[in-house]
């Protein structure tokens, strides 16, 4: 299944059902510096509805307990949630409940599997894990274009190893060189790393090309999830990546949680990141023996009202239906881009990409340096992100230091959209 097929039309959200469920949302209904918020930064952390508020909530007052451990009733009840939340968010991406892992945030899924590979490259996993080795000579793939997290794990992991880190360019609007694709995936290569959705320029890479060109060659895929799984439908079974990361708090979820979706068969021959309680069978003051996934990777206590409160996040989405709230983000999107690239002195970074979008832009004000254009947006009332967005490499190869970016959610208005073109164009007869 394409990419595109994913976010074939749906009905986008009408101005009523925005307008309902932003009530579900208490944080919408703030003042900020005298304005009514026009929150424009859900691409950094999205804002919570009661649902999910209420069930974080339930679980500290009803079911608080540690999960898979105490004999007692409550800390069964507790893991009969927290293992209901696993399968809801499985369900959410295609995959199966073991295929899960709990981790604090996508960062830590990312490091996870980095880590893991260098234990298995000094043979912490045994025969099993051989498959899995990276020596000098083998190459680690990623590209240009991604966040800090889905770059910097990689670099260290060839570090550790003695691999090769190749990384895919960009040419000069900042589209993935797909025409280099052969070039920079051999049959050197033991994993490519790539973003589903750009954090910066919000386009929805064609990863199913990345995808296949990886397969070729037998390599392992990693898709960066945290801007593509909030915002569209994602199947990872029908992508046929090995492994995905998601991130809690970008998808109506609380902070401090996150996933690893890992083919089964591939977790089952993984060892361990982190070691420590809950995720042994037997131990001796010398070796210990292993749990099977996703427990071998879950180890301490587990963040469990915050899993719990993804799960209900999850809920919330699929009630709404992710292809309406893509057509909806794609309709804001395309508002955005187009407002911010009529007003002189703004470019759009990515704007020249021939790619669908998420509701997400980064620009840069000539002669207006992004914190003073944030500035500006907020004493409206407005909050967007400045600043590189973790992705530097990107931005030097646009050749800017820095951007504003707007990211929009469900949620979002085309009034707020207006609102921060508006506000642009403001700032530049201000500083102008
Ligand atoms: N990858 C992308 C594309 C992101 O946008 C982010 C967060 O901004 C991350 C990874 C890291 O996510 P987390 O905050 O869950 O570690």
């Amino acid at each position: 299944m394409s990419t595109s097929s994913l976010t074939a039309p749906a009905t986008p959200l009408s101005d009523d059902e925005v307008r309902r469920l932003r009530e579900d949302f208490p944080i919408l209904a703030s003042t900020v510096n005298g304005h009514p918020l026009a929150y424009l930064d859900s691409g950094a952390t999205s804002q919570r509805p009661f649902a999910v508020l209420d069930a974080e909530r339930e679980f500290a007052t009803t079911f608080n307990s540690a999960v898979h451990r105490g004999a007692h009733t409550l800390a069964a009840e507790a893991t009969e949630l927290f293992e209901d939340a696993r399968a809801t968010v499985a369900r959410f991406i295609g995959a199966d409940d073991d295929e899960i892992v709990w981790t604090s945030n996508a960062t830590e899924a990312l490091n996870l599997v980095a880590y893991s590979l260098s234990n298995a490259s000094i043979g912490r996993g045994g025969a099993a894990a051989e498959p899995l080795r990276l020596r000098a000579g083998d190459e680690i793939v990623t590209t240009e274009m991604e966040h800090h997290a889905n770059l910097i794990p990689w670099q260290e992991l060839a570090a550790r190893t003695g691999a090769t880190l190749r990384v895919i360019p960009l040419d000069d609007d900042g589209a993935l060189r797909l025409d280099t694709l052969a070039e920079h995936i051999t049959d050197r290569a033991k994993l490519v790393a790539v973003t589903h959705v750009s954090n910066v320029l919000g386009v929805i890479n064609p990863v199913e090309r990345v995808i296949a060109r990886a397969r070729e060659v037998g390599a392992l895929v990693m898709l960066d999830a945290c801007q593509s799984a909030p915002h569209l439908p994602l199947d990872v079974r029908a992508l046929d990546v090995d492994f995905a990361v998601l991130s809690g708090h970008k998808m109506l979820g609380p902070t401090g949680v996150g996933a690893l979706y890992g083919r089964r068969e591939l977790l089952e021959i993984m060892p361990p990141f982190l070691t420590g309680g809950s995720m042994i069978t037997t131990v001796t003051t010398t070796e210990a023996e292993y749990m099977a996934p996703p427990q071998r990777f879950e180890a301490g206590t587990q963040r469990v009202s915050q899993a719990i409160a993804l799960a209900a996040a999850v809920d919330y989405l699929t009630e709404i239906g992710m292809p309406r709230i893509a057509a909806h983000e794609a309709q804001l999107g395309a508002r955005l881009l187009d407002g911010l690239g009529a007003i002189d002195g703004v470019r759009v970074l990515g704007a020249g990409i021939a790619l669908p979008r998420v509701g997400l832009a980064s620009f840069d004000v000539a002669g207006i340096h992004s914190h003073d254009v944030g500035q500006f947006l907020d004493d409206r009332g407005i909050a967007v992100r400045v600043g590189h967005h973790c992705a530097q490499p990107l931005h030097r190869r646009l050749g800017v230091t820095s951007s504003t970016r707007a990211s929009t959610y469900l949620y979002t208005t085309d009034a707020e959209v207006d609102a921060v073109i508006d506000g642009v164009a403001a700032a530049i007869d201000f500083f102008g």
